[in-house]
């Protein structure tokens, strides 16, 4: 007989977001293993089973209980919220596993189950701010140097990214929501939308839109994830909306047509190749490489090696899948 993990990601907290596969790897299980929180939210699947209630910093104990449970034959799933490999315990429990000399062809099995992540509960609630690129960063220093933290927060916030900050704030850490917002303001304009949701798809969910000059002020808590938009994202009726492009793609102002690229299937953008086009016929002209980095905001060496690359046939025109 030969036991087996599961890592199971509950989603955001209400049963009609928990995936079909996380409920049958719960009702599979022996043993259900999670903080009381995520075990309350699961209790109808419970009957029958053995549960071990864990508390906030067990996280290497509750790996290793598993890892015992599962050597004696059990199936035992560890449950998380949202997704068990987003700041959950699918990291932590292969660092135990490996420790101990397991590899995938060992007897005992795991599985890791996706849930939908806080960042994604949190904005479908406010609407799109997640269509262009976006990153998130915990501003948990429970295990992570704060200056670690801060060059991150610094390069995002420069980047232009939509940032998630999961772990915002808790009891006894309450200034690092206010140093991201000092970081932030280095490079965001005041204005910028964002978003606070606490206890997305629970009990006590709460969404408060602000800017970017007043979000450390905002109700926030240990099940608050704050979204930032980036310098593209606005909020109109109540709903945060990150365009798809930064080249101006669409034209909302001739009722809704569509421009000629567009209706190719074509992006407006000049892309990589118009791009390095330009760019070659810019240093031909005589602009040199360090006035063009400089334009361009990019290194000068890699600058260099773009005027270096040599010129391909323009490829045969391909239709991008776009969702
Ligand atoms: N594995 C989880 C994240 C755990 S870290 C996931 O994938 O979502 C804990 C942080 O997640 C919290 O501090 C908060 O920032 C965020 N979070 C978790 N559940 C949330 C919810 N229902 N609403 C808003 N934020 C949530």
């Amino acid at each position: 007989m030969s036991g087996k993990i599961s890592l199971v990601g509950i989603g955001p907290g209400s049963h009609a977001h928990m995936t079909q596969r996380a409920r049958e790897a719960i009702a599979e299980a022996d043993v259900v293993v999670g903080y009381s929180t995520y075990i309350k939210l699961v209790a109808d699947l419970l009957e029958g089973k053995e549960v071990i209630r864990k508390g906030m910093t067990e996280e290497l104990d509750r790996a290793v209980n598993a890892l015992d449970r599962a050597r004696e034959g059990k199936k035992v799933a560890l449950i998380s919220s949202g997704d068990a490999g987003v700041y959950g315990m699918a990291g932590p429990t292969y660092e135990v596993l490996f420790q101990a000399g397991w590899t995938p062809e060992s007897e005992i099995t795991v599985e890791v189950v996706p849930g939908a992540s806080a960042i994604n509960a949190c904005a479908a609630l406010v609407g799109a701010p997640l269509t262009h690129d976006f990153c998130s960063i915990s501003l948990s220093d429970l295990l992570t140097p704060w200056p670690v933290i801060a060059r991150r927060l610094d390069a995002v916030a420069a980047a232009d990214f939509v940032v998630a900050l999961y772990n915002p704030k808790s009891g006894r850490r309450t200034q690092q929501i206010v140093q991201a917002q000092a970081l932030f303001l280095r490079h965001r304009r005041p204005d910028t939308p964002v978003a606070v949701v606490k206890s997305a798809y629970r009990r006590r969910e709460r969404i408060e839109f602000t800017t970017l000059a007043t979000m450390s002020d905002c109700d926030i808590g240990m099940l608050t994830t704050v979204l930032i938009g980036n310098s593209h994202t606005f909020v109109q009726h109540g709903l945060m909306v990150t365009p798809r492009g930064y080249a101006n793609k669409y034209d909302l102002d001739d009722g809704g047509s569509t421009r000629a690229g567009e209706k190719a299937g074509r992006s407006l953008s000049t892309g990589l190749l118009g791009w390095m086009d330009n760019l070659r016929a810019d240093f031909a002209d005589g602009t040199s490489v360090a006035t063009l980095a400089r334009q361009h905001r990019l290194p000068e060496d890699y600058v260099d090696m773009v005027l270096r690359t040599p010129v391909h046939a323009e490829p045969a025109p391909v239709e991008e899948v776009q969702e």
